[in-house]
């Protein structure tokens, strides 16, 4: 039987794993169900962790962590967790494999994952124009226009990124003003070949059997349709927290949730339910930032070795 068993291997779960094995406890592993890393590893730039003064791409902040965690012991196992249940102060994980595995503690550090437009066409292009990853699928139009949906710091930050690649990027974005960050926005000023599409929506993204073409537009004041002919559109309106594992047979989850399905904890990381704590984006009022993710992960092993004794 595990100590300790983190599930995901994201900022959150990875700092989890480097306190909870330095911090003592013996018996550790992290269930990561592709590469460690994280969400982040899909950013082009980041320029806001503290101490890291270059702009470099999340892949390359993230390099390193696996290995620093696994020098004091941490194992990692490939392996997606499908359920978490407790039972007479024991935690099983069910995983994908089929297999389960006991833990006396559980730290969820799941994250999110990128949201739909939900727009007549999407799914039938994803993968064929339609795109959530600018890092991983930007180049695919290098000197080609594409269009970008969404007006947070993930679509603006995307956009600046794809601005280097591509001749021009369109955003189109719901309303008039941005929730980015003012200093992301000036990025976006400075670059010459980026337009806005405001007030705007896509009403449907076009295409034929070789992918996408383009999409129609809808002005959202005064109701004109408009086509953006684009083999490409990357959709960046926000996350979804990956819960399903807190699940139960009965469909209720194993520990509180506020009405987003985001994991209630206090100030330890504690949830409801005793030996089981929540770290990064998945829970409750998380800031959505790496350092955020890694220090709740600090926290939250720190509160699993008290809970441990
Ligand atoms: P995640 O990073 O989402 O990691 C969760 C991990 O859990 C994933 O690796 C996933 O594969 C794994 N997992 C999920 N479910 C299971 C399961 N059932 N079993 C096993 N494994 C599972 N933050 C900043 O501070 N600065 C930035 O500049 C910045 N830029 C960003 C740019 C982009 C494009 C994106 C998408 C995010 C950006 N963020 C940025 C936000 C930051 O990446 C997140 O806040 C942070 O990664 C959250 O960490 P986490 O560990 O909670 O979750
Ligand atoms: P977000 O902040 O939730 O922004 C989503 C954007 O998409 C908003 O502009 C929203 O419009 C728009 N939108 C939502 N649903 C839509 C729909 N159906 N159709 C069209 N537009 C829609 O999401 P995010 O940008 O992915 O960021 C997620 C979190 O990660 C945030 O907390 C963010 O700060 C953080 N993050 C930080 C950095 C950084 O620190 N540099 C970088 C990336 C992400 P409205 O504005 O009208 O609601």
């Amino acid at each position: 039987m595990l100590d300790l068993a983190i599930i995901g291997g994201g900022p959150a779960g990875l700092t989890a794993g480097l306190y909870a094995t330095r911090g003592g406890l013996k018996n550790v592993t992290m269930f990561e169900k592709g590469f460690p890393g994280g969400q982040i590893t899909q950013s082009s730039e980041i320029e806001n962790y503290p101490g890291q003064k270059e702009v470099v791409t999340g892949m390359d902040l993230m390099q390193d962590w696996p290995e620093q965690c696994s020098a004091f012991g941490l194992k990692h196992e490939m392996n997606e967790v499908t359920k978490i249940t407790k039972s007479n102060d024991i935690f099983t994980l069910t995983l994908i494999d089929g297999t389960s595995q006991e833990a006396k503690a559980v730290i969820i550090a799941t994250g999110s994952v990128p949201k739909r437009a939900n727009v007549k066409g999407e799914d039938t292009y994803f993968g064929k124009g339609v795109s959530t990853c600018a890092t991983c699928d930007g180049f695919f139009y290098k000197g080609k226009e594409v269009a970008v949906l969404g007006g947070g710091d993930t679509a603006i930050e995307e956009a600046v990124y794809l601005s280097k690649i591509c001749s021009k990027v369109h955003v189109i974005h719901r309303r008039d003003t941005f929730r980015a960050a003012p200093n992301t926005i000036e990025h976006m000023e400075k670059a010459n070949n980026i337009e806005l599409i405001l007030n705007s929506g896509v009403d449907e993204i076009i295409g034929d059997t070789s992918g996408m073409t383009g999409m129609k537009i809808k002005n959202n004041d005064t109701g004109d349709i408009s086509n953006l002919d684009v083999p490409g559109v990357f959709v960046f309106v926000g996350r979804d927290v990956l819960n399903e594992t807190l699940k139960q047979e009965d469909g209720s989850f194993i520990c509180n949730m506020n009405d987003f399905g985001e994991v209630i904890v206090d100030l330890s990381m504690k949830t409801s339910v005793p030996g089981l704590f929540a770290a990064g984006d998945i829970r409750i009022e998380a800031p959505k930032q790496v350092v955020c993710a890694a220090g709740d992960g600090a926290t939250a092993a720190l509160s699993a070795i008290a809970y441990l004794g």
